[in-house]
């Protein structure tokens, strides 16, 4: 992507690093979750973050946390300053989760991200693995 600097007299775009840049790749799975065309366990929703839990768990309680619009975040590494404070909003969520005994979490957990293919992600929107309801070993493999 290229650095963009636009300046139209409204203000809108400021001199912020990529600010106005679109999301232009094709929707994701997590996409489709978010507008409802596929079904999903929900455990939160706020304006800007949504979770559920991971159809295929890899804890006794395993939840997913995303930004609702992806915005260019398909994976950590593709963040910038224009995503701080959606980064914080998310981690915020991942730690009222994990406070969440009804969910199965019970002293802690582990918030992971995948980046890429070294890091194992499958799905190019980026999410929080919010895992525990047990004692977790470390390190991953
Ligand atoms: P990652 O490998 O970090 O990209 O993680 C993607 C996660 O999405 C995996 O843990 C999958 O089990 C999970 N996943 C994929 N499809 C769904 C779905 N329809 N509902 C819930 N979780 C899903």
């Amino acid at each position: 992507m290229e650095n963009l600097i636009i300046d139209d007299d409204t203000g809108k775009w400021d001199l912020i690093w990529l600010a106005g840049v679109r999301d232009d790749q094709p929707a994701t799975i997590f996409d489709k979750i978010v507008a409802g065309e596929i079904p999903c366990s929900k455990v939160l929703e706020t304006e800007d973050v949504y979770a559920f839990k991971d159809i295929n768990p890899c804890a006794p309680t395993h939840v997913l946390v995303i930004p609702k619009k992806r915005d260019g975040l398909d994976k950590i590494r593709s963040a910038s300053q224009e995503h701080v404070e959606i980064l914080g909003k998310l981690l915020l969520a991942a730690g009222e989760i994990v406070r969440d005994k009804n969910l199965g979490f019970k002293d802690g957990g582990r918030i992971v991200i995948n980046d890429g293919p070294d890091g194992g992600q499958e799905v190019p929107h980026l999410h929080m693995h919010v895992l525990g309801g047990r004692s977790l070993t470390w390190p991953p493999g």
